[in-house]
């Protein structure tokens, strides 16, 4: 079966490559990676199930649908390849692929748990693909977590799982386990299947691959815990990242715990850190860049899993540039969500604030609404120009202003400057800055882009509580450069 799906993919048989690392890598990352192909490749592992031992009562099972074991089963070491955390990111299959391939060419050593986090929303995702294979990505996205009305929100997202299981699963495993296991939630009982694999003694890696929303080029992050980080710095880990692409080295040092402080939860990595307690192994999430831009992130995602495997002496193929690499790697410190009134400027009733960047700068596609905010007889107006970009229409206004906004949507990850306006309120036109130098992350979204929700933009200054605390945006302050060895 696995032999077929490769064949059906590649159109090659993998057991050819067998003892010729260069060969299968190239073959590999030669390919042309399409939707259909992770359809194929989703469908395969989502038709599959494994029982597991109870970790804490040998008469009982635990059995796992969407979960595959690619590779010698009685192996003595594993990896957790987790794809799907959320249903509209399939990127993390390729990761499967590239194990599935790895296997089928005899280069896999030991074994890989390939299991698919929200299987439920990502099998909606592909039922809307498989539907209408032509369907624009937004069509898809909707599926990002389980979203049946009469789940709480900290039963729809393994990324948003509720804090008192994690001091549960500190305090007893065992009840934690017994607690759990019949949940009326279904993401809870999904946690626990996973989590049941990654308490595997034979485990050494636990992987879960993301994509984000920004088009084209998404964001490009590795996703640790402060212990993790602590671990890769310390080199308790080696060299478990060596070889792993160049243009995803960057760590948000500190946004897992911030995310955590901010909104009660915790994500289904620190879940497994904390049950696996005293037998820590890495514990790795990556974001690869867009959700569908799959010829970008599908080579990056599955480079970067083969550099792990191999560090582990679980692949017999060598990273790209592997033995060149000096192990630089950037640590991004996340100081925290800060809200507007971490701008400087003037909050005042009856204004309606937007984020903003000079027009000449920034022109479409990162137009949020069509919309620019001109200076008129000394009052900020907002101006609809529409989607579509109508030069007339702009000159005919700039005439008549001082200056032109262009009411903006940033990026995942934006770099700021000293006093850059960030901000406008209209009418009053007063201006929000930047008051150092710094890198955004997540920065506040637009309602009319997103779907309404708190944090999210025009803050209206009267209908929000406190608008000193309407989210901004995550800030980075420093950057700092490590080697990891
Ligand atoms: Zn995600």
């Amino acid at each position: 079966m696995p032999q077929q799906l490769l064949k059906n993919i590649f159109g090659t048989d993998f057991s050819e490559y067998q003892g010729d690392q260069e060969g299968f890598l190239a073959r590999f990352l030669a390919h042309k990676f399409s939707l259909a192909n992770l359809y194929a490749v989703f469908d395969y592992i989502a038709g599959l199930e494994h029982p597991f031992p109870h970790p804490f009562d040998k008469t009982k099972e635990i059995i796992i649908p969407g979960c595959a074991i690619i590779g010698d089963r009685k192996a003595a070491d594993a990896a957790v390849f987790l794809a799907h955390t959320h249903g509209n990111e399939p990127v993390g299959l390729s990761a499967f692929l590239l194990a599935l391939a790895l296997s089928g060419a005899g280069l896999l050593k030991g074994k890989i748990y390939a299991v698919i986090g929200n299987i439920e929303a990502a099998r909606r995702y592909w039922e809307v693909f498989r539907d209408n294979p032509e369907a624009p990505v937004y069509k898809r996205s909707f599926f990002r977590t389980v979203s049946a009305s009469d789940e709480p929100d900290e039963a729809k997202d393994l990324n948003r799982l509720p804090p008192k299981w994690s001091e549960l699963a500190v305090n007893n495993l065992q009840e934690f386990y017994d607690k759990i296991l019949d949940s009326e939630h279904y993401i809870i009982r999904r946690a626990l299947k996973i989590l049941t694999l990654a308490l595997r003694p034979e485990v050494k890696l636990f992987f879960d691959v993301h994509s984000s929303r920004q088009s084209p080029d998404g964001l490009r992050i590795i996703n640790v815990s402060q212990t993790q980080m602590k671990m890769l710095e310390e080199g308790k880990f080696g060299h478990i990242l060596k070889g792993v692409p160049e243009d995803l080295r960057i760590f948000p040092a500190g946004l897992l715990e911030t995310l955590g402080i901010e909104e009660p939860q915790i994500t289904v990595k620190m879940l497994v850190e904390i049950a696996r307690g005293e037998n820590i192994i890495p514990i790795i999430g990556i974001e690869c860049g867009h959700h569908e831009n799959l010829q970008d992130t599908m080579p990056r995602s599955a480079w970067f899993a083969n550099a792990l495997l191999y560090n582990l002496g679980l692949s017999e193929v060598m990273p790209k540039n592997y033995e060149k690499d000096a192990g630089e790697f950037y640590k991004y410190h996340v100081i925290g969500r800060k809200g507007i009134g971490y701008l400087s400027g003037q909050i005042v009733s009856g204004d309606v604030i937007y984020p903003v960047k000079p027009l000449a700068e920034e022109k479409p596609p990162y137009y949020a609404s069509g919309q620019i905010i001109a200076w008129k007889l000394g009052k900020a107006e907002l101006i609809d120009i529409g989607r579509e970009p109508d030069v007339k229409k702009l000159e005919e206004v700039g005439k008549t202003v001082q200056e032109i906004y262009s009411v903006y949507q940033f990026k995942e990850m934006e770099k700021m400057q000293k006093g850059q306006v960030a901000m406008i309120g209209v009418p009053s036109g007063n201006k929000f800055t930047m008051p150092e130098d710094a890198i955004l992350l997540f920065p506040t979204k637009s309602s009319a882009l997103y779907g309404k929700k708190p944090g999210m933009w025009p803050v209206v200054v009267d209908s929000v509580k406190n608008p000193a605390n309407a989210k901004f945006s995550y800030v980075i302050k420093d950057v700092e450069k490590i080697i990891l060895k």
